[in-house]
């Protein structure tokens, strides 16, 4: 008789951390998780990642910086790798305002200037791993209109039902806007949701909003995963 257990994984909770870190336990944290072939996620026709607004502006140093902003550069790799030995189609989502946006200061906004059209800090950061076949999404790229989701005023639902994506993995910045309302749309539109915890970072205005907004999106129905999810 084959016990369909064969594996006993122990997983750290989410966090700051890439794929090395799972063998570093921490109770009480740590999770008991039973393992069998059928738990790790098989890339596979059907899926796209979107990175969400990996922007200069958004890394430490930058004008509206998201704290370890610059973690998820490695992070997202690992998955563009992934993505790009299946050769799956991968999209990236910007800010892309012109100088008198709404949503500055200046013009009664809560933000300070960021991502201003073809300026240095609206390019994506240094070292992200995009393909040359990424498919670019630019948002708020008009005064009037803001949008934390990559899904308004855009046409990322048509690009992406274009490309067959039905399943999306999601990450980037900020776990707190920009995340939390691209996979709200995205699962409104009707995708499947992978939140791709170990590939995003909060701004964290409020203490726990980045935790409240992941609770949030996985009680919408994204599951949460890490990169050593990935099957090999
Ligand atoms: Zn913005």
């Amino acid at each position: 008789m084959t016990c369909p257990l064969t594996i006993i994984k122990l997983e750290a909770a989410p966090g700051p951390d890439n794929c090395a870190r799972s063998a570093r336990i921490r109770f009480p944290f740590a999770v008991v998780r039973h393992m069998n072939s059928n738990t790790f996620i098989r890339l596979q026709s059907g899926d796209a990642l979107i990175a969400v607004d990996v922007q200069i502006d958004f890394l430490p140093g930058g004008q509206l910086a998201v704290p370890e902003g610059n973690a998820v550069v490695p992070a997202f790799n690992r998955y563009l790798a992934a993505f790009g030995a299946r050769a799956l189609p991968v999209f990236a989502t910007r800010d892309w305002h012109p100088p008198n946006h709404c949503s500055f200061k200046a013009q009664g906004g809560i933000w300070p200037p960021h991502c201003v059209a073809a300026t240095r800090g609206a390019e994506f950061a240094p070292g992200l791993a995009l393909p040359a076949a990424a498919v670019v999404v630019s948002k708020a790229a008009t005064a009037e209109a803001d949008s934390y989701s990559g899904f308004g005023g855009t046409d990322l639902a048509a690009r992406l039902r274009a490309a067959g994506a039905k399943r999306l993995f999601i990450g980037g910045l900020a776990t707190d806007y920009c995340v939390l309302n691209t996979v709200k749309d995205a699962l409104a539109e009707g995708f499947e949701v992978l939140l791709l915890t170990d590939a995003m970072r909060a701004v964290d205005v409020n203490p726990g909003d980045g935790a409240r907004a992941q609770a949030e999106m996985q009680q919408l129905g994204a599951r949460p995963i890490h990169c050593e999810d990935l099957a090999p």
